[in-house]
């Protein structure tokens, strides 16, 4: 989309202006420890390599200047819904948290990046409408997948494939044909609800590989080492999976996604019993992973923050999540 692909420019070269000119500085203060608090954050502390700890006990290794790493939860309908987390490395201006729509941390780091990423959403759509995300309101009477139009984007987008590998350690399942399916959903010519639309999000399987995910056990995420991997392990309890995506300026580098080992998966073509659809799942996480950021409790789409057991209608997207896409790629 062209007008996208100016405002993104502009917001690129802003922001490698701001962090060359920061580069060189030492800021003034440095945050001590190497667990930081949220409270912590809001002196505008300059962060070495420390750990930042959320209220809610998930933990996040700070990212490079310059850099955000968003970590999307998805949890089991019932569980508490623990919130889209972002964190930004301004460098010079300290860090910003986002959980949902909520901010926190250095007051000059979130006044610019609620501002960056307020310019990279607000992106004209085909209908000439400008979307800002989390316009579900309105939507949540008519709470259908095929009447629901809503959709929320994180502030990232991908310029090039994912190129993802697939780490087996613990798998409950044996997962990438389903989790492949799942990204599939998103990708070329995509039909829902009697809408036809062509998406240039994409992603490229790369094979198997023992490598951990930079997804950590509280849910947060850790450490980005340029290598996207898809895999298990614990997650806290009602969470069935988290993806974590590392970006600058809005263009995404790197995602992992964990799924959790403690409930049971189907990656079956027919899913039954107590279990998990895996592809209906990876269909939301992928969701995550191209930018696309949760909907409304009933919105009936794949982006709302939760999944019952075998909820293989998850597969499919609902229009809003056909418009999410559209408006992304
Ligand atoms: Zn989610």
């Amino acid at each position: 989309m062209t007008a996208g692909a100016v405002a993104l420019g502009i917001a690129l070269t802003s922001v490698v202006i701001g962090i060359g000119a920061a580069a060189p500085a030492v800021a003034a203060t440095t945050c001590s420890g190497d667990r930081v608090t949220v409270q912590q954050l809001a002196s505008g502390c300059a962060v070495a390599s420390p750990t930042v700890v959320l209220p809610d006990g998930r933990q996040f290794v700070v990212p490079a200047a310059g850099t955000t790493v968003s970590a999307m939860p998805v949890a089991a309908t019932g569980a508490d819904d623990a919130g889209d987390v972002s964190i930004t490395n301004t460098g010079r201006t300290g860090v910003a948290v986002r959980v949902d729509d909520v901010w926190s941390g250095s007051a000059a780091a979130v006044q610019q990046e609620r501002t960056a990423v307020r310019a990279r959403t607000a992106v004209p759509d085909r209908a000439g409408v400008v979307s800002r995300g989390a316009a579900t309101t309105a939507a949540t009477k008519a709470a259908t997948s095929c009447t629901n139009t809503s959709y929320t984007r994180l502030g990232f987008r991908w310029t090039a494939p994912v190129q993802w590998s697939y780490n087996p350690n613990n798998q409950k399942v044996t997962g990438p044909s389903a989790i492949g399916a799942g990204a599939d959903a998103w990708t070329g010519a995509v039909t829902a609800c009697g809408r036809t639309i062509n998406s240039t999000a994409d992603q490229k399987h790369l094979g198997t590989l023992k490598q951990s995910m930079g997804v950590t056990a509280t849910g947060g995420c850790g450490t980005a080492n340029a290598s996207s991997v898809v895999g298990w392990g614990s997650l806290p309890s009602g969470t069935l999976g988290v993806t974590c995506v590392w970006s600058r300026s809005g263009t995404a580098v790197e995602t992992d996604q964990r799924y959790s080992t403690s409930v049971n998966w189907s990656a079956a073509a027919t899913c039954s019993g107590d279990r998990f659809d895996l592809r209906g799942v990876a269909t939301h996480e992928w969701g995550h992973a191209y930018g696309l950021g949760h909907t409304a409790k009933n919105s009936g789409l794949v982006m709302r923050p939760s999944a019952t057991t075998c909820d293989t209608a998850q597969r499919g997207l609902g229009l809003g999540d056909l418009m999410g896409i559209d408006a992304i790629y």
